[in-house]
């Protein structure tokens, strides 16, 4: 049987998400998810979205949806963000805590955009996050870069398929 992984564009909707000079994170989320959506489905992994489009959910109904999906995995994309522009760069990996299969779900991820030039800030718990809390399948949340750094922006516009592909091999190399 076909895996099945529902792939969450962060934020959506009147939810922004971090912003920086006219450059809004749920717009990186949604394109970002939707070519690792596409990439995945060319590998034979069944995919669902929590959303496709400009629209809002709360976390929790995001969540809800990947549990009702009966999906095998919850993969959340989103861009990062500090207080202070260009103070922050790299990417990161979220867990709900760092053990079982989104272990190493985060790791490869990471190690496959490390391969890209990425500094990589490591696979970090946040055993609050609604996304990784509520779900019931193993759930990471790819933190794709700053948002508000001008070097990672120019990365991931740069190398945007490449990311893409990053976090597809990443999640195929998991699921074997
Ligand atoms: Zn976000």
């Amino acid at each position: 049987m076909a895996y099945r992984i529902v792939i969450d564009p962060g934020h959506g909707g009147e939810d922004f998400g971090a912003t920086y000079n006219g450059r809004n994170e749920k717009d990186d989320n949604l394109n970002l998810a939707l070519a690792v959506g596409e990439i995945l489905a060319d590998n034979g992994i069944e995919v669902l979205y929590t959303r496709t489009e400009d629209v809002y959910n709360t976390p929790f109904e995001k969540a809800i949806m990947g549990n009702n999906a009966n999906a095998d995995l919850f993969v959340s994309i989103h861009r990062n963000a500090l207080p202070t522009p260009n103070t922050g760069t790299g990417v990161e990996t979220l867990v709900f805590n760092d053990q079982g299969i989104k272990s190493t779900l985060a790791r490869n991820i990471n190690n496959e955009l490390a391969n890209l030039g990425f500094d990589v800030r490591g696979v970090i718990e946040r055993p609050n996050l609604v996304v990784l809390k509520r779900t019931k399948m193993p759930a990471v949340l790819v933190e794709a870069g700053f948002i508000n750094n001008d070097a990672d922006n120019e990365k991931f516009d740069a190398e945007f398929y490449d990311i893409a592909k990053a976090i597809a091999d990443g999640i195929l190399n998991t699921v074997g």
